[in-house]
């Protein structure tokens, strides 16, 4: 009750803890979830990292703890290289709350001191340094509360019974509060062995394979935890409560992988059932970014009084199994995980990938309704607001980091708008490359290094993309005007960022053409606000649909308006009848065209037209080498075009 009460004080949403249990979350809660649980932690800022003068390699860690007790006695052992030119000190992200009882390099007892609140520091003036200096320390205490939630008692009553838990939770800085370790995030350790001692009764889930579970005398029980693969502090967790467990087998590219769940006894059946889809996640997720990086050693889920749920690499800690969290976590094992944002500047390469795999978990696994109810989720939280990028512009803020937002949802919008402008090839393609890079896998990564591989996969220069939504701010207001033709519709769209660090968003914009037993869709390059299309479908348009399938982050106004002349002739010809050079004109100022076509009747192309630019205005060609007849003249743009009829004749 004591934490409950505290929580509510620090303004945590009502439902986080009003009904947790039973929530099936939506994924712009998971966002706002897991970014207001980071503002009690309103100390330390950036760049105040320990560890810069020696390369982190290998830990093990032994820990006790009792959930009775908020308390952790712990011993840990770095194998870390330290640098030759290091100094008198090394030192270590640490919380002064706690008691350090020893510390020894290569075996021998060295001096220690706090120099600041969270910096642990050891002499190493007399110390032999070398390849693998192993650096042993004994501490214990109750972790200090000022960052609520990194190191947590939790407790339910169930049938008038209290049971406990003790579970952790790091990202970002709160590692330092329960063990001696090193958070920067430029350096991962290759592997680490974790053993955690809980009483009888009590199991312990962490990361990488279970080795052990051993008797000790005293009656407790020993967890061994192996995990043989690239990860940072903030991804090393524990969670001890009384569990009941189960476990799903997965077949993916030829090797079973083990989903081990440890979930409260009283909620193993509804868990069951929630987890039904993870499986399938699994397999999707691995053919779309390739194989789970972890599948020699497993996935799973420690079930807890977490809000939300986080990522912890092969055990996710969670409230419970329901499917857009699971989605969401398990997301991050790829993005997150195995390439984790090397700044948090870039924390939207793990949280908008997250969100926006979290949609493609309900695109491809439920349906096309439910993905709209996805993606209308995320539009009705993003549009809210004109302003705010998907790039951190202040990381000394962590609730701008966690911004839900815009490093989660806009993030994901972000992607969203990746796949369309490049098409689902090149865009997974792109994604699939960009996390199996040897020169990025399991190490941390930045936007750049996205940027590359997605110009890569689709030979296309994207920086005005990144400019427009990733540095910028806002999104784009859209105003559509429509009317018919004498031959099918004209369209003039104006847009309006919301934004003034934006001056327009070029998109490729989807126009859904309706007439009575006909529809189409178009796809327009619109490069300048009040461009004109002139679209001939081939039937009666009664009603277009501006981007009927959500693919383009924006505000939209359709307008018909039967005043409007879009004109009938788009292109005059001079003179009509010709023998030699033939004038085209452009009657639209608006318009334009990438390249021009002469087709006979019989919908042959006998001559092009194909200008290093755009066409504007006019342009001759000579046609007298053309068999007398009927031609049609055809102005294309994209996906769009207009033409008209002439005739060469001879004098
Ligand atoms: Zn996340």
């Amino acid at each position: 009750m004591k934490l409950l009460a505290t929580v509510l004080l620090m303004g945590f949403p009502w439902f986080l803890w009003g009904q947790p249990d039973h929530a099936d979350f939506g994924t712009t809660q998971i966002s706002k979830m897991e970014a207001e649980r980071w503002s009690p932690n309103l100390k330390k800022s950036f760049g105040s990292y320990n560890g810069d003068n020696y390369q982190w390699n290998y830990a093990e860690c032994y820990w006790e703890v009792n959930p009775l007790d908020r308390y952790i006695t712990g011993r840990v052992v770095h194998h870390i290289a330290i640098d030759n030119d290091a100094g008198d000190t090394i030192s270590f992200d640490f919380n002064e709350a706690l008691s350090v009882n020893s510390a020894s390099i290569d075996g021998e007892p060295v001096p220690y001191f706090f120099f600041d609140a969270f910096s642990l520091g050891l002499d190493i003036g007399d110390v032999n340094i070398s390849e693998n200096s192993v650096v042993e320390i004994t501490y214990e205490g109750e972790p200090n509360n000022s960052n609520l939630m990194s190191f947590n008692q939790a407790v339910r009553t169930i049938n008038g019974e209290n049971l406990f838990e003790i579970y952790t939770l790091s990202q970002p800085y709160g590692a330092r509060d329960w063990w001696p370790c090193k958070q920067t995030l430029r350096d991962k350790l290759d592997s680490i062995f974790i053993e955690i001692t809980v009483p009888e009764g009590f199991r312990a889930g962490s990361n990488g394979k279970l080795e052990y579970e051993d008797e000790n005398p005293e009656g407790t029980i020993g967890f061994g935890w192996k995990h043989r693969y690239p990860i940072p502090a903030y991804l090393i967790s524990m969670a001890v409560a009384e569990y009941d467990s189960f476990s799903q087998f997965v077949e993916v590219g030829g090797s079973e992988i083990e989903i081990l769940n440890y979930i409260y006894p009283e909620r193993l059946a509804l868990e069951q059932k929630r987890a039904q889809d993870i499986p399938e996640m699994m397999v999707l997720f691995s053919e779309l970014f390739g194989i789970y990086p972890y599948a020699d050693e497993k996935y799973g889920h420690a079930q807890t009084a977490i809000p939300g749920g986080m990522e912890h690499t092969t055990m996710s800690t969670m409230s419970n199994l329901n499917f857009n969290l699971s989605a969401h976590e398990l997301a991050h094992q790829w993005f997150g995980n195995k390439i984790t944002c090397g700044s948090w500047e870039d924390i939207w390469l793990n949280e908008g990938f997250a969100t926006y795999i979290n949609g493609l978990a309900i695109e491809f696994l439920r349906d096309e309704d439910a993905f709209r109810t996805f993606k209308e989720g995320l539009r009705g939280n993003i549009l809210a607001q004109p302003d705010g990028s998907v790039f951190v512009n202040d990381t000394t803020s962590r609730s701008r980091i966690f911004n839900g937002r815009l490093s989660y949802n806009k993030g994901a919008y972000l992607l969203h708008m990746l796949r369309w402008e490049l098409g689902d090839d090149v865009f997974f393609e792109a994604c699939r490359n960009f996390i199996n890079d040897p020169e990025l896998e399991f190490d941390y990564v930045y936007t750049n290094d996205f940027i590359s591989h997605l110009e890569s996969a689709s030979g296309r220069d994207l920086n005005y993309f990144f400019d427009d939504w990733y540095y910028g701010e806002g999104h784009p207001q859209y105003k559509v005007e429509w009317n018919r033709t004498s031959n099918g519709v004209g369209l003039e769209i104006e847009q309006t960022p919301s934004h003034q660090s934006v001056d327009f968003f070029e998109m490729h914009l989807p126009v859904k053409l309706i007439g009575s037993g006909n529809e189409v869709t178009v796809v327009l390059n619109h490069q300048f606000s009040g461009q004109r299309f002139l679209l001939t479908p081939g039937f009666q348009v009664e009603q277009i649909q501006f981007d009927p399938d959500l693919w383009i982050l924006s505000e939209n106004t359709v307008v018909f308006n039967p005043s409007t002349n879009f004109g009938s002739d788009e292109i005059l010809v001079l003179p009509n009848p010709v023998s030699g050079v033939v004038k085209f004109t452009l009657l639209n100022p608006a318009q334009f065209a990438q390249y021009a076509e002469i087709l006979n009747t019989q919908g042959k192309v006998v001559m092009t037209y194909n200008p290093a630019g755009p066409i504007r205005d006019s342009f001759e060609m000579d046609v007298s080498r053309l068999a007398v007849g009927t031609y049609i003249i055809r102005l294309i743009n994209e996906d769009s075009s207009t033409s008209t009829r002439f005739v060469v004749a001879r004098n």
